[in-house]
Protein backbone atom coordinates (compact mmCIF):
# COMPACT_ATOMS: atom_id res chain seq x y z
CA UNK A 1 0.00 0.00 0.00
CA UNK A 2 1.19 3.62 -0.55
CA UNK A 3 -0.18 6.10 1.22
CA UNK A 4 -0.70 10.34 -0.41
CA UNK A 5 -1.30 12.70 2.33
CA UNK A 6 -3.21 15.91 0.87
CA UNK A 7 -1.39 18.01 -1.61
CA UNK A 8 1.13 14.82 -2.91
CA UNK A 9 1.05 14.92 -6.51
CA UNK A 10 0.35 11.89 -8.50
CA UNK A 11 1.61 12.86 -11.99
CA UNK A 12 2.78 10.31 -13.89
CA UNK A 13 1.05 7.51 -12.05
CA UNK A 14 -1.23 5.11 -14.24
CA UNK A 15 -4.88 5.43 -13.67
CA UNK A 16 -6.11 2.93 -11.36
CA UNK A 17 -8.51 0.39 -12.53
CA UNK A 18 -10.90 1.54 -9.90
CA UNK A 19 -10.78 4.92 -7.79
CA UNK A 20 -13.08 4.55 -4.94
CA UNK A 21 -14.52 8.17 -3.21
CA UNK A 22 -14.84 7.06 0.37
CA UNK A 23 -13.37 5.33 3.13
CA UNK A 24 -16.34 4.00 5.27
CA UNK A 25 -17.64 0.55 5.37
CA UNK A 26 -18.57 0.38 2.18
CA UNK A 27 -15.65 2.03 0.43
CA UNK A 28 -13.44 -0.56 2.66
CA UNK A 29 -14.83 -3.24 1.63
CA UNK A 30 -14.90 -2.57 -1.46
CA UNK A 31 -11.01 -1.83 -1.58
CA UNK A 32 -10.36 -4.75 0.14
CA UNK A 33 -12.87 -6.80 -2.06
CA UNK A 34 -11.23 -5.16 -5.39
CA UNK A 35 -7.82 -5.59 -4.41
CA UNK A 36 -8.13 -9.20 -4.06
CA UNK A 37 -9.39 -9.43 -6.77
CA UNK A 38 -6.27 -8.45 -8.73
CA UNK A 39 -7.53 -4.55 -9.40
CA UNK A 40 -5.59 -1.86 -8.48
CA UNK A 41 -7.05 0.68 -6.31
CA UNK A 42 -6.57 4.10 -4.97
CA UNK A 43 -9.05 4.96 -2.46
CA UNK A 44 -9.81 8.79 -1.48
CA UNK A 45 -11.42 9.31 1.72
CA UNK A 46 -12.21 13.75 2.75
CA UNK A 47 -11.14 12.94 6.45
CA UNK A 48 -10.26 9.84 8.31
CA UNK A 49 -11.33 5.99 7.29
CA UNK A 50 -14.69 5.47 9.58
CA UNK A 51 -15.13 9.63 10.03
CA UNK A 52 -19.04 8.82 8.78
CA UNK A 53 -21.64 6.90 9.55
CA UNK A 54 -19.52 4.22 10.04
CA UNK A 55 -17.50 5.79 13.21
CA UNK A 56 -20.12 4.07 15.48
CA UNK A 57 -19.91 1.29 18.19
CA UNK A 58 -23.40 -0.05 17.78
CA UNK A 59 -22.45 -3.26 15.60
CA UNK A 60 -25.87 -5.34 15.13
CA UNK A 61 -26.15 -7.73 12.22
CA UNK A 62 -29.51 -8.59 12.48
CA UNK A 63 -32.06 -10.16 9.78
CA UNK A 64 -35.21 -8.68 8.14
CA UNK A 65 -38.01 -10.74 9.55
CA UNK A 66 -38.97 -14.20 8.04
CA UNK A 67 -41.81 -13.56 6.38
CA UNK A 68 -42.87 -12.47 2.98
CA UNK A 69 -39.65 -13.79 1.07
CA UNK A 70 -37.99 -11.85 -1.61
CA UNK A 71 -35.02 -10.84 -3.22
CA UNK A 72 -33.45 -8.21 -0.44
CA UNK A 73 -34.53 -10.70 2.06
CA UNK A 74 -32.93 -13.00 0.58
CA UNK A 75 -30.30 -11.18 -0.72
CA UNK A 76 -29.59 -9.82 3.52
CA UNK A 77 -29.67 -13.63 4.89
CA UNK A 78 -26.73 -14.62 2.04
CA UNK A 79 -24.83 -11.89 3.19
CA UNK A 80 -25.09 -12.36 7.29
CA UNK A 81 -24.45 -16.27 6.81
CA UNK A 82 -21.14 -15.37 4.77
CA UNK A 83 -19.93 -12.62 6.91
CA UNK A 84 -18.73 -15.07 9.56
CA UNK A 85 -16.36 -16.79 7.15
CA UNK A 86 -15.54 -13.69 6.07
CA UNK A 87 -14.41 -12.20 8.97
CA UNK A 88 -12.46 -14.93 9.84
CA UNK A 89 -10.60 -14.74 6.99
CA UNK A 90 -9.66 -11.22 7.36
CA UNK A 91 -8.92 -11.79 10.93
CA UNK A 92 -6.67 -14.43 9.59
CA UNK A 93 -4.89 -12.51 6.99
CA UNK A 94 -4.59 -9.30 9.43
CA UNK A 95 -3.67 -10.84 12.86
CA UNK A 96 -7.18 -8.27 13.89
CA UNK A 97 -9.61 -9.47 16.09
CA UNK A 98 -13.11 -7.40 14.86
CA UNK A 99 -14.82 -9.26 18.21
CA UNK A 100 -17.73 -10.86 15.72
CA UNK A 101 -20.02 -12.99 17.82
CA UNK A 102 -23.12 -14.93 16.48
CA UNK A 103 -25.14 -14.06 19.43
CA UNK A 104 -28.95 -14.34 18.54
CA UNK A 105 -30.93 -11.58 19.39
CA UNK A 106 -34.22 -11.19 21.81
CA UNK A 107 -37.52 -9.76 20.93
CA UNK A 108 -39.98 -9.22 23.92
CA UNK A 109 -43.83 -9.65 22.91
CA UNK A 110 -45.62 -7.14 24.71
CA UNK A 111 -49.27 -7.79 23.05
CA UNK A 112 -51.02 -10.95 22.22
CA UNK A 113 -51.03 -10.36 18.75
CA UNK A 114 -47.57 -9.98 18.62
CA UNK A 115 -47.19 -13.48 20.04
CA UNK A 116 -49.51 -14.58 17.13
CA UNK A 117 -47.51 -12.70 14.65
CA UNK A 118 -44.36 -14.38 16.01
CA UNK A 119 -45.56 -18.11 15.72
CA UNK A 120 -46.44 -17.38 12.71
CA UNK A 121 -43.18 -16.39 11.66
CA UNK A 122 -41.84 -19.40 13.37
CA UNK A 123 -42.60 -21.75 10.27
CA UNK A 124 -41.44 -19.13 7.70
CA UNK A 125 -37.80 -18.78 9.47
CA UNK A 126 -37.45 -22.97 9.14
CA UNK A 127 -38.43 -22.18 5.48
CA UNK A 128 -36.41 -19.35 4.29
CA UNK A 129 -33.28 -19.59 6.92
CA UNK A 130 -33.38 -23.45 6.61
CA UNK A 131 -32.27 -25.70 9.38
CA UNK A 132 -29.16 -23.98 10.46
CA UNK A 133 -30.94 -20.58 12.58
CA UNK A 134 -34.19 -20.87 15.08
CA UNK A 135 -36.65 -18.37 15.27
CA UNK A 136 -38.46 -19.50 18.42
CA UNK A 137 -41.23 -18.16 20.96
CA UNK A 138 -40.53 -18.33 24.50
CA UNK A 139 -42.37 -17.75 27.81
CA UNK A 140 -39.69 -16.12 29.31
CA UNK A 141 -36.00 -14.99 28.80
CA UNK A 142 -32.90 -16.93 30.10
CA UNK A 143 -32.07 -13.96 32.40
CA UNK A 144 -34.57 -11.75 33.89
CA UNK A 145 -32.42 -8.68 33.74
CA UNK A 146 -32.21 -8.83 29.79
CA UNK A 147 -34.26 -8.07 29.02
CA UNK A 148 -36.83 -7.38 32.01
CA UNK A 149 -39.22 -9.88 32.47
CA UNK A 150 -41.76 -7.40 33.07
CA UNK A 151 -41.20 -5.96 29.72
CA UNK A 152 -42.24 -9.16 27.98
CA UNK A 153 -45.56 -9.83 28.58
CA UNK A 154 -46.48 -12.35 26.08
CA UNK A 155 -42.75 -13.61 26.31
CA UNK A 156 -40.16 -13.45 24.21
CA UNK A 157 -38.87 -14.08 20.40
CA UNK A 158 -34.81 -15.50 20.36
CA UNK A 159 -33.42 -15.77 16.75
CA UNK A 160 -30.16 -17.44 16.97
CA UNK A 161 -28.99 -15.78 12.92
CA UNK A 162 -28.59 -12.02 14.48
CA UNK A 163 -24.75 -11.34 15.24
CA UNK A 164 -22.78 -8.35 16.23
CA UNK A 165 -18.93 -7.16 15.51
CA UNK A 166 -16.82 -4.50 16.69
CA UNK A 167 -17.14 -1.44 14.00
CA UNK A 168 -13.97 -0.03 14.70
CA UNK A 169 -12.19 -3.76 14.74
CA UNK A 170 -13.61 -4.69 11.49
CA UNK A 171 -12.42 -0.92 10.04
CA UNK A 172 -9.01 -1.67 11.24
CA UNK A 173 -9.24 -5.13 10.33
CA UNK A 174 -10.09 -3.42 6.61
CA UNK A 175 -7.31 -1.21 6.77
CA UNK A 176 -4.62 -3.91 7.57
CA UNK A 177 -5.58 -5.82 5.22
CA UNK A 178 -5.47 -2.83 2.51
CA UNK A 179 -2.00 -2.16 3.80
CA UNK A 180 -0.69 -5.74 2.80
CA UNK A 181 -2.09 -4.94 -0.78
CA UNK A 182 0.79 -3.73 -2.94
CA UNK A 183 -1.83 -2.61 -5.48
CA UNK A 184 -4.04 0.13 -3.17
CA UNK A 185 -2.78 3.65 -2.47
CA UNK A 186 -4.78 5.29 -0.17
CA UNK A 187 -5.15 9.64 -0.64
CA UNK A 188 -6.45 10.71 2.85
CA UNK A 189 -7.53 14.47 3.69
CA UNK A 190 -8.66 14.95 0.38
CA UNK A 191 -11.87 15.35 -1.27
CA UNK A 192 -13.13 13.46 -4.45
CA UNK A 193 -14.84 17.20 -5.64
CA UNK A 194 -15.72 16.01 -9.64
CA UNK A 195 -15.82 12.95 -11.62
CA UNK A 196 -15.93 13.07 -15.41
CA UNK A 197 -16.88 10.07 -16.82
CA UNK A 198 -16.79 10.93 -20.20
CA UNK A 199 -12.39 11.80 -19.98
CA UNK A 200 -12.98 8.70 -17.34
CA UNK A 201 -11.11 11.61 -14.81
CA UNK A 202 -11.48 12.63 -11.46
CA UNK A 203 -11.06 15.90 -9.46
CA UNK A 204 -9.96 16.00 -5.98
CA UNK A 205 -10.31 19.08 -3.62
CA UNK A 206 -6.07 18.94 -3.42
CA UNK A 207 -6.36 20.25 -7.29
CA UNK A 208 -5.33 16.27 -8.45
CA UNK A 209 -6.34 15.29 -11.33
CA UNK A 210 -6.40 11.23 -11.26
CA UNK A 211 -7.78 9.12 -14.06
CA UNK A 212 -9.74 5.63 -13.58
CA UNK A 213 -11.02 2.24 -15.11
CA UNK A 214 -14.10 2.46 -12.79
CA UNK A 215 -14.86 4.95 -9.99
CA UNK A 216 -17.03 3.96 -7.44
CA UNK A 217 -19.39 6.39 -4.86
CA UNK A 218 -19.23 5.31 -1.97
CA UNK A 219 -19.50 8.71 0.22
CA UNK A 220 -22.21 7.71 2.74
CA UNK A 221 -24.65 10.69 2.56
CA UNK A 222 -22.66 12.70 0.30
CA UNK A 223 -22.96 10.11 -2.30
CA UNK A 224 -26.88 11.23 -3.32
CA UNK A 225 -25.35 14.54 -4.50
CA UNK A 226 -22.45 13.54 -6.08
CA UNK A 227 -25.25 11.01 -8.30
CA UNK A 228 -27.61 13.22 -8.36
CA UNK A 229 -24.83 15.61 -10.21
CA UNK A 230 -24.26 13.04 -12.44
CA UNK A 231 -27.32 12.55 -13.60
CA UNK A 232 -29.03 15.95 -13.65
CA UNK A 233 -31.51 15.40 -10.93
CA UNK A 234 -32.07 18.10 -8.07
CA UNK A 235 -29.28 17.49 -5.03
CA UNK A 236 -31.35 16.19 -2.28
CA UNK A 237 -33.97 13.70 -5.03
CA UNK A 238 -32.13 10.42 -4.61
CA UNK A 239 -31.38 10.48 -0.77
CA UNK A 240 -30.97 12.22 2.22
CA UNK A 241 -29.39 11.62 6.12
CA UNK A 242 -30.88 10.28 9.38
CA UNK A 243 -29.00 11.30 12.48
CA UNK A 244 -28.91 8.33 15.10
CA UNK A 245 -27.30 8.84 18.49
CA UNK A 246 -26.16 5.89 20.24
CA UNK A 247 -23.95 5.14 23.94
CA UNK A 248 -21.55 3.51 25.07
CA UNK A 249 -21.91 2.00 28.60
CA UNK A 250 -19.37 -0.25 31.10
CA UNK A 251 -22.02 -2.61 32.22
CA UNK A 252 -19.62 -5.41 33.02
CA UNK A 253 -22.24 -7.47 30.83
CA UNK A 254 -21.14 -11.26 29.71
CA UNK A 255 -20.13 -10.94 25.78
CA UNK A 256 -22.44 -13.68 24.74
CA UNK A 257 -25.57 -12.08 25.72
CA UNK A 258 -28.05 -11.58 23.28
CA UNK A 259 -28.93 -8.56 21.39
CA UNK A 260 -32.12 -7.26 22.81
CA UNK A 261 -34.16 -5.44 20.27
CA UNK A 262 -37.36 -3.28 21.16
CA UNK A 263 -39.67 -1.07 19.17
CA UNK A 264 -36.04 1.16 18.31
CA UNK A 265 -33.97 0.38 20.75
CA UNK A 266 -30.74 -1.90 20.70
CA UNK A 267 -28.91 -3.20 23.63
CA UNK A 268 -25.51 -5.04 22.36
CA UNK A 269 -23.42 -6.55 24.55
CA UNK A 270 -19.78 -6.51 23.08
CA UNK A 271 -16.75 -7.45 24.41
CA UNK A 272 -14.77 -6.01 27.34
CA UNK A 273 -18.05 -5.84 29.55
CA UNK A 274 -19.49 -2.88 27.23
CA UNK A 275 -22.68 -2.70 25.77
CA UNK A 276 -23.34 -0.22 23.13
CA UNK A 277 -27.25 1.52 23.39
CA UNK A 278 -28.88 2.70 20.37
CA UNK A 279 -30.46 4.69 19.11
CA UNK A 280 -32.00 7.75 17.71
CA UNK A 281 -33.75 8.21 13.92
CA UNK A 282 -34.09 12.00 13.27
CA UNK A 283 -34.89 12.97 10.05
CA UNK A 284 -33.94 17.04 10.36
CA UNK A 285 -31.20 17.90 12.76
CA UNK A 286 -29.14 21.15 13.40
CA UNK A 287 -25.64 20.01 14.19
CA UNK A 288 -25.14 15.70 12.65
CA UNK A 289 -22.50 15.41 15.16
CA UNK A 290 -24.24 16.60 18.78
CA UNK A 291 -25.67 14.20 21.43
CA UNK A 292 -28.76 15.37 23.41
CA UNK A 293 -31.81 14.69 25.39
CA UNK A 294 -33.01 12.58 23.00
CA UNK A 295 -30.42 10.19 23.60
CA UNK A 296 -30.85 10.58 27.22
CA UNK A 297 -34.14 9.00 26.33
CA UNK A 298 -33.08 6.05 24.20
CA UNK A 299 -30.68 5.35 27.40
CA UNK A 300 -33.76 5.62 29.83
CA UNK A 301 -35.68 2.95 27.27
CA UNK A 302 -33.03 0.50 27.19
CA UNK A 303 -32.11 0.72 31.58
CA UNK A 304 -35.36 0.14 31.70
CA UNK A 305 -35.46 -3.02 29.16
CA UNK A 306 -32.08 -4.57 30.38
CA UNK A 307 -32.31 -4.17 34.28
CA UNK A 308 -28.40 -5.17 33.99
CA UNK A 309 -27.44 -1.58 32.91
CA UNK A 310 -29.18 0.38 35.26
CA UNK A 311 -26.62 1.56 37.10
CA UNK A 312 -23.93 1.44 34.62
CA UNK A 313 -22.16 4.57 34.10
CA UNK A 314 -22.23 5.78 30.22
CA UNK A 315 -18.32 6.40 28.78
CA UNK A 316 -19.18 7.70 25.05
CA UNK A 317 -22.11 9.21 23.55
CA UNK A 318 -21.90 9.53 19.27
CA UNK A 319 -24.22 10.78 16.53
CA UNK A 320 -23.80 9.88 12.92
CA UNK A 321 -25.78 10.07 9.91
CA UNK A 322 -27.35 6.94 7.98
CA UNK A 323 -27.28 7.46 3.98
CA UNK A 324 -30.99 6.69 2.83
CA UNK A 325 -31.66 5.90 -0.75
CA UNK A 326 -34.95 7.46 -1.86
CA UNK A 327 -35.97 3.66 -2.69
CA UNK A 328 -35.13 2.69 0.85
CA UNK A 329 -32.67 -0.04 -0.27
CA UNK A 330 -29.06 0.00 -0.76
CA UNK A 331 -27.97 1.40 -3.69
CA UNK A 332 -25.50 -0.45 -5.69
CA UNK A 333 -24.17 -0.73 -9.80
CA UNK A 334 -23.60 1.32 -12.21
CA UNK A 335 -24.74 5.10 -12.54
CA UNK A 336 -27.08 5.71 -15.57
CA UNK A 337 -25.56 7.77 -18.44
CA UNK A 338 -21.82 7.71 -16.72
CA UNK A 339 -20.27 5.27 -18.12
CA UNK A 340 -17.61 3.90 -15.79
CA UNK A 341 -19.23 5.34 -12.21
CA UNK A 342 -20.25 3.25 -9.90
CA UNK A 343 -22.54 3.58 -6.75
CA UNK A 344 -22.38 1.82 -3.29
CA UNK A 345 -24.24 3.91 -0.42
CA UNK A 346 -27.53 4.29 0.86
CA UNK A 347 -26.86 1.11 3.15
CA UNK A 348 -28.99 3.11 5.99
CA UNK A 349 -29.20 0.43 8.84
CA UNK A 350 -28.00 -2.47 7.91
CA UNK A 351 -24.51 -1.72 6.15
CA UNK A 352 -22.25 -3.49 8.16
CA UNK A 353 -24.30 -6.57 7.17
CA UNK A 354 -24.21 -6.67 3.67
CA UNK A 355 -21.04 -4.35 2.74
CA UNK A 356 -19.04 -7.20 1.77
CA UNK A 357 -21.57 -8.42 -0.39
CA UNK A 358 -22.58 -5.44 -2.06
CA UNK A 359 -18.33 -4.90 -2.74
CA UNK A 360 -18.80 -8.53 -4.29
CA UNK A 361 -21.62 -7.79 -6.96
CA UNK A 362 -19.89 -4.51 -7.79
CA UNK A 363 -16.47 -6.36 -8.35
CA UNK A 364 -18.00 -8.90 -10.19
CA UNK A 365 -19.20 -6.08 -12.24
CA UNK A 366 -16.03 -4.90 -13.13
CA UNK A 367 -13.94 -8.39 -13.71
CA UNK A 368 -16.87 -10.58 -15.28
CA UNK A 369 -16.37 -12.50 -12.18
CA UNK A 370 -18.97 -14.72 -9.82
CA UNK A 371 -21.62 -11.98 -9.27
CA UNK A 372 -23.96 -12.49 -6.48
CA UNK A 373 -26.88 -10.67 -8.23
CA UNK A 374 -28.09 -7.95 -6.08
CA UNK A 375 -32.22 -7.44 -6.29
CA UNK A 376 -33.31 -5.05 -8.63
CA UNK A 377 -34.49 -2.55 -6.31
CA UNK A 378 -30.86 -1.87 -5.29
CA UNK A 379 -30.00 -0.65 -8.62
CA UNK A 380 -29.33 3.41 -9.63
CA UNK A 381 -32.13 3.11 -12.08
CA UNK A 382 -34.72 2.00 -9.83
CA UNK A 383 -34.12 5.10 -7.43
CA UNK A 384 -34.13 7.11 -10.06
CA UNK A 385 -36.90 6.53 -11.22
CA UNK A 386 -38.58 6.26 -7.85
CA UNK A 387 -37.07 10.54 -7.73
CA UNK A 388 -38.24 11.47 -10.82
CA UNK A 389 -41.70 9.91 -9.97
CA UNK A 390 -41.37 12.51 -6.64
CA UNK A 391 -40.45 15.41 -8.49
CA UNK A 392 -43.17 14.83 -10.73
CA UNK A 393 -45.40 14.68 -7.72
CA UNK A 394 -44.41 17.85 -5.72
C1 LIG B 1 -26.30 5.70 15.61
C2 LIG B 1 -26.10 4.73 14.47
C3 LIG B 1 -26.16 3.38 14.72
C4 LIG B 1 -26.00 2.47 13.68
N1 LIG B 1 -26.03 1.14 13.95
C5 LIG B 1 -25.83 0.25 12.97
C6 LIG B 1 -25.79 -1.13 13.25
O1 LIG B 1 -25.93 -1.54 14.40
N2 LIG B 1 -25.58 -2.00 12.22
C7 LIG B 1 -25.42 -1.56 10.93
O2 LIG B 1 -25.24 -2.39 10.02
N3 LIG B 1 -25.45 -0.25 10.63
C8 LIG B 1 -25.65 0.65 11.62
N4 LIG B 1 -25.70 1.98 11.34
C9 LIG B 1 -25.64 2.40 9.94
C10 LIG B 1 -24.23 2.34 9.39
O3 LIG B 1 -23.36 2.94 10.31
C11 LIG B 1 -24.18 3.04 8.04
O4 LIG B 1 -25.14 2.48 7.17
C12 LIG B 1 -22.80 2.86 7.41
O5 LIG B 1 -21.80 3.32 8.28
C13 LIG B 1 -22.69 3.59 6.08
O6 LIG B 1 -21.42 3.34 5.59
P1 LIG B 1 -20.86 4.08 4.32
O7 LIG B 1 -19.50 3.57 4.10
O8 LIG B 1 -21.86 3.97 3.23
O9 LIG B 1 -20.85 5.63 4.74
P2 LIG B 1 -19.86 6.40 5.75
O10 LIG B 1 -19.43 5.54 6.87
O11 LIG B 1 -20.53 7.68 6.09
O12 LIG B 1 -18.56 6.67 4.88
C14 LIG B 1 -18.52 7.62 3.86
C15 LIG B 1 -17.12 8.22 3.87
O13 LIG B 1 -16.98 9.03 2.70
C16 LIG B 1 -16.24 10.17 3.03
N5 LIG B 1 -16.54 11.17 2.00
C17 LIG B 1 -17.67 11.91 1.84
N6 LIG B 1 -17.60 12.65 0.73
C18 LIG B 1 -16.40 12.36 0.15
C19 LIG B 1 -15.77 12.79 -1.04
N7 LIG B 1 -16.35 13.67 -1.87
N8 LIG B 1 -14.54 12.31 -1.32
C20 LIG B 1 -13.93 11.41 -0.49
N9 LIG B 1 -14.49 10.98 0.65
C21 LIG B 1 -15.72 11.43 0.95
C22 LIG B 1 -16.69 10.53 4.43
O14 LIG B 1 -15.71 11.31 5.09
C23 LIG B 1 -16.86 9.14 5.05
O15 LIG B 1 -15.69 8.71 5.72
C24 LIG B 1 -25.81 2.92 12.36
C25 LIG B 1 -25.70 4.29 12.11
C26 LIG B 1 -25.84 5.20 13.16
C27 LIG B 1 -25.70 6.66 12.87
Amino acid sequence: MTVADNGASHTGQAAPDLLIAGAGVAGLWLAVKAARAGLSVTLVERGNPGGGASGGFLGALMPHSPERWNEKKDFQFRALVDLETEIRQLESETGEYCAYRRVGRILPLLSERGRFTALDRVADARTNWGGRFRYEVHHTPARSDWPNILRAPQGIVHETLSARVSPPGLLAALLHSLALKPNFDLRLGTSVIDINPQSKRATLSDGARIGFGHVAIASGVDAFSQIARLTGMPLNAIGSGVKGQAALLDAKAPPDLPLVYDDGVYVIAHENGHVAVGSTSENTFDDPAATDDKLDQILKRARKLCPLIKEAPVIRRWAGVRPRAIGRDPMLGPVPGAPGVLAMAGGFKISFGIAHRMADCLVAGITGGDDPKAPQSFSVAYHLAKAAKNQTLQ
